[in-house]
């Protein structure tokens, strides 16, 4: 049986974790499993899920953690992660990782490797306001982008030091163009996985 790949990508709103995370994906064979879009999508689709989180994430606050883990477990199922899987946006908190690890104990599995794409959040502030602008995302105000940035340093940020004693986090410079970047992401985690 060949190995399966787990690997998330993490940094703070703005870092271009989506871009980054398809060509990861593509790169490895796995899909890219974004809990972001899975929650955008519900909520396009107002199903009771979609619903339940749509005021919540237009705070720009979390989504429960018992809401958030039950659809990733559900997620990671399917046939097409059974190989492996990238994880873009979750876990978000060390409640988050708990439950991960529960998930893939059964099948012996494990995280194999955490690309964390670093910016400044001045940087990334500026980014998304203008994103803003240009699509016309009158909801993305500078106070919930901000708030944003704040939940991350607040709950995400303190995950890395946990990868990092686990001795499987690969930090990468997000500032560049999406092809340097994506260069020195590739570069970067074949070294630590060997493949
Ligand atoms: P993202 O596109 O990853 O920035 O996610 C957009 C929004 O969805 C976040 O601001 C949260 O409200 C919600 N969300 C996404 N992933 C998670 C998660 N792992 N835990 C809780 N809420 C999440």
């Amino acid at each position: 049986m060949t190995q399966a790949t787990h690997l998330l990508i993490v940094g703070p709103p703005g870092a271009g974790k989506g871009t980054q995370a398809g060509k990861i994906a593509e790169r490895y064979g796995v899909p890219a499993i974004s809990t972001g879009d899975i929650f955008r999508e519900n909520i396009k689709n107002q199903t009771p899920l979609g619903k339940q989180v749509a005021a919540i994430i237009e705070r720009g606050e979390l989504v429960p953690d018992e809401i958030t883990n039950a659809i990733v477990a559900d997620r990671i199922a399917l046939d097409d992660a059974q190989q492996g899987f990238l994880l873009d946006g979750y876990p978000r908190t060390v409640d988050q990782v708990h439950a991960l690890d529960k998930t893939l104990e059964p099948a012996g599995g494990q995280l194999d490797a955490v690309v964390l794409l670093e910016a400044d959040t001045e940087e990334v502030v500026q980014r998304l306001l203008k994103r803003a602008v240009e699509q016309g995302r009158a909801d993305d105000t500078e106070e919930v982008i901000r708030h944003r940035q704040n939940v991350y340093a607040a709950e995400t940020a303190p995950l890395i030091e946990l990868f990092k004693e686990r001795g499987i986090l690969v930090a990468v410079d997000g500032l560049g163009t999406i092809d340097e970047v994506a260069e020195r992401i590739a570069a970067a985690l074949k070294e630590k996985l060997g493949r």
